[in-house]
């Protein structure tokens, strides 16, 4: 059991609270699942951008599964070794790629004819050859958030099969390219393992006609996207997702690569917040909280739901009540409707599943500070980020101050 209190009295509200033995119950879980193949579980950084989570991950054996030249930054500062890197993302710019081509990556994962051109033409500047993988989209409906789907041809996401081939025609042709994966990520929060399923199959299918025409590709890389329970889903095994796309890989000798994000953090982080009033308006009950829309986006952002727990001696009735931060929107709450029982001033609320995409969606609008941030190890805590001051804040404004 966490002990939410004394969390509280150390390092005060709003903090985000971490627990890495759950995130690697949940690694473990996941690399046995594949056991019987070659794979690397590549960690979706933008999940959880803390360097000591991703240093946590990288002793585990994972390497990593970044969207920008920063995550790059990030995995190797973690210490993840430069040949389990990946570099996925719709829009990368020349320095972007210069950047991860001479940093010697895994492989940079392309969504886009054009990508291939500058890829090309920065790794010819270079005069290297870059290991490439291009992003199919399979046009499957992942049956998830529309926010959150990237698998149809609606999406921004990927190119589709027959571009993909002309791609792979082309890159094996050059001489500064070298392909050597294929990589799908049809959405997040997948709840239903038949439009993975059918993607892979769709996929293999794909590897094994460049197999014919003699491109060989080594990596399989299924994306990220496993869903979590955040209320009452019914979350797919990961035994039963391996098998499910191991078995569209007969006859192929390829490393299977996953880049779970969601699946490894949800659930092994809390954000920690302090009721600072209850008010009524008309029949309309609200709780105010000291966190805020700019600590926890997901509720405003996706109307996504996390379970909220009350640590208070009020022994009232529960009765429904909107938990509301003090940021200047009506799209600041972290619930609707939610049961809770009346709450006195610095009472605490838990809010779960914020393990994943709360953070690193953070922002300092209305000039807040980004909350602390706290890992627990064994049973122990320790501080992995400061809580933000206003000073940190005007920094980089204060000395280019004009009058
Ligand atoms: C976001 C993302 C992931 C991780 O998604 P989760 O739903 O957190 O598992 C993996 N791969 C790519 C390319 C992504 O964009």
């Amino acid at each position: 059991m966490i002990n939410f209190k004394e969390l509280a009295a150390i390092y005060k509200t709003p903090l985000y609270i971490y627990d890495l033995d759950y995130m690697t119950q949940q690694y473990e879980e996941l690399k046995e699942a594949f056991k019987g193949r070659k794979s690397l579980m590549a960690y979706a950084i933008k999940s959880n951008s803390n360097l000591s989570i991703i240093k946590h991950f990288a002793s585990l054996g994972s390497g990593a599964d970044c969207v920008s030249i920063g995550e790059v930054r990030r995995a190797f500062l973690a210490g993840i070794p430069s040949y389990k890197i990946i570099f996925s993302g719709v829009g990368k710019s020349d320095d972007e790629i210069r950047e991860a081509i001479q940093k010697d990556i895994l492989y940079i994962n392309v969504e886009s004819e054009a990508e291939l051109g500058r890829v090309e033409l920065i790794a010819k500047e270079l005069k290297v050859a870059c290991r490439i993988s291009i992003r199919v989209n399979p046009n499957i409906d992942p049956l998830t958030h529309p926010y959150i789907s990237t698998g149809l041809h609606d999406n921004k996401f990927g190119v589709e099969i027959d571009t993909a081939k002309r791609m792979y025609i082309r890159a094996n042709n050059s001489e500064h390219l070298d392909p050597v994966g294929i990589h799908f990520h049809i959405g997040s929060q997948l709840t239903e393992l038949k439009p993975i399923y059918e993607s892979a199959e769709i996929v293999a299918d794909m590897v094994r006609s460049l197999k014919n025409i003699k491109i060989e590709l080594k990596f399989f890389d299924i994306g990220g996207g496993l869903g979590i329970k955040y209320k009452d889903e019914v979350t797919i095994k990961p035994y039963d997702y391996a098998q499910a796309i191991l078995g569209t890989l007969k006859g192929l000798d390829l490393t299977v690569i996953c880049e779970p994000g969601r699946f490894l953090t949800a659930n092994a982080g809390y954000f920690l917040t302090k009721v600072l009033y209850e008010k009524q308006n008309g029949a309309k009950r609200f709780v105010v909280v000291d966190g805020g829309m700019n600590d926890l986006l997901r509720p405003s952002l996706y109307n996504a739901y996390h379970a909220i727990e009350a640590i208070t001696k009020s022994t009232t009735a529960k009765s429904k009540a909107d938990v509301v931060g003090p940021v200047c929107e009506s799209g600041d709450f972290f619930a609707k409707d939610c049961l809770l029982p009346s709450l006195e001033h610095n009472d605490l609320l838990v809010i779960h599943s914020a393990g994943a995409y709360g953070f690193g969606m953070g922002s300092n609008y209305n000039t807040r500070g980004r909350s602390a941030e706290v890992a627990l190890k064994g049973g122990e805590a320790r501080l992995i980020r400061k809580r933000e001051e206003f000073e940190d804040l005007i920094a980089l404004e204060k000395e280019f101050l004009v009058d």
